[in-house]
């Protein structure tokens, strides 16, 4: 059977999280609607096919029903799979959060840019930074009376402790609100009416009232950078200037590296982009950001487990197809038409429709019935899944949220029952 492996540098397993009412629904919305008026599952990228799409969920509302959905975004014509997790709104130290940051590679933090950083944003940070989730920022609701794009970016650093680094400038304010200044390319973005219809923003050339301030912040962004970056250090020493290529490179890997390794613990360093998803502005330059910023399933070291009968026997597997089969049920739901879902985190190896699988934790063997794709308007049946990736499985019985499915001959265990105690926050 052919396998639909996917190329996993072009994947991105991600979550949006926020405090209660800062965007995260209607930015996740904003997401899918870009998403797919660029694209479209076995249809031509047609004009008239695309509208039809547009209008009716339009019409609908483009709801997020599933714990995974799978959506496309093209950048630099490279086709990229973004699989957006759905993390719990609320956020108590439960299990289900844990669980979800544990199957996400990096992660959409949105900010009510009124509010600032508020007292769930901080919640989630730290449970983002236990769990070394590499973020990029969206400082949302730029159009609202009292927004204050820079206030936000100073509580990022004075209340969450990161080191943000501020990758655009915002053109205009509240209702004014019209654009951003990207301090990587150095141009103007700039939203028309269209927007609301999915229409691209215009670049054009910085307008001269920002020229100073976008001078000033480069620079600022330069000096930050480099000293995260080694290479970018020895150009700034050198008094060059990385090219754009160069420096989205090095924004990729300081903002991955900050949250893992022997960086854990050390300020989290984290993009800060700005818009208002409400007004359709801002979102497809924070889809540029996902591809651009966040970690692809390559990036992530090895899943670590242990062996069946011994905690202390470590396994480690690598995300690759040619590893064996192990992935994470993270997540059960009851579809309407396909009754139990199981969604699964494949960390390695490849899962097949009809295969049999050992569930490790139970010791058990479980039929994997049809695996399906989960997309904001449709979902796909698919063969068999590659490691990386994030499906749906119908069919399974006996597998409940956490426990491990693998290779019944090369069984391992990925997530042991006793998760790390919670970190008590003082106000
Ligand atoms: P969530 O609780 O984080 O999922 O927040 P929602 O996406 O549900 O948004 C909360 C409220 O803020 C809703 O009434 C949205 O319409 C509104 N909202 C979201 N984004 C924006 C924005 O960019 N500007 C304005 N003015 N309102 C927004």
């Amino acid at each position: 059977m052919a396998t639909t492996a996917l190329d996993l540098a072009k994947v991105r397993n991600i979550g949006i999280m926020a405090h209660i009412d800062a965007g995260k629904t209607t930015t996740t919305e904003r997401i899918l609607f870009y998403t797919g008026v660029n694209y479209k599952i076995g249809e031509v990228h047609e004009g008239a096919a695309t509208m039809d799409w547009m209008e009716q969920e339009q019409e609908r509302g483009i709801t997020i029903t599933s714990a995974a959905t799978t959506c496309h975004w093209t950048l630099d014509d490279v086709d990229h799979t973004i699989n957006i997790i759905d993390t719990p709104g609320h956020v108590d130290f439960t299990v289900e959060v844990e669980r979800s940051l544990r199957v996400l590679d990096g992660a959409v933090t949105v900010f009510d840019g009124v509010a600032g950083v508020e007292p769930q944003s901080e919640t989630v940070w730290r449970q983002a930074d236990r769990y070394g989730v590499p973020r990029i920022c969206f400082v949302n609701k730029l159009d609202r009376t009292g927004a204050e794009f820079h206030r936000c970016v100073d509580m990022i650093d004075a209340r969450l402790g990161a080191v943000p680094l501020v990758m655009q400038l915002p053109i205009g304010t509240e209702m004014d609100f019209q654009g951003v200044v990207d301090l990587v390319a150095m141009k103007a973005l700039v939203w028309s009416a269209e927007a609301a219809k999915g229409e691209m923003y215009d670049v054009v050339d910085i307008p001269a009232t920002h020229v100073e301030a976008a001078a000033e912040y480069r620079g600022k962004l330069l000096e930050t950078i480099a000293e995260y970056d080694d290479q970018m250090m020895e150009l700034y020493l050198e008094g060059q200037e990385p090219d754009t290529e160069q420096l989205i490179a090095a924004i990729r890997r300081a903002t991955i590296a900050s949250t893992k390794g022997e960086n854990k613990g050390k300020p989290t360093f984290t993009p800060v982009f700005c818009g208002t998803a409400f007004k359709n502005k801002g979102v497809q330059p924070l889809l540029d950001a996902v591809v651009r910023y966040l970690p692809s399933p390559l990036d992530i070291e090895g899943i670590q487990g242990h062996a069946v009968n011994n905690e202390e026997e470590v396994i480690v597997r690598q995300p690759s197809d040619d590893e064996p089969f192990a992935g994470l049920a993270f997540k059960i739901m009851r579809d309407p038409h396909l009754g139990k879902l199981t969604f699964v985190r494949v960390y390695s190896g490849v899962l097949e429709a009809g295969s049999s699988v050992l569930n490790s934790v139970k010791g058990k063997k479980e039929r994997i019935g049809k695996i399906y794709r989960m997309h904001a308007n449709k979902r796909e049946e698919i063969p068999s899944v590659g490691a990386g990736d994030i499906i749906a499985v119908m069919g399974l019985k006996d597998t409940t949220t956490g426990e491990t499915l693998c290779d019944p001959s090369n069984a391992v265990i990925l997530e042991s029952m006793t998760f790390p105690a919670p970190v008590i926050e003082v106000a």
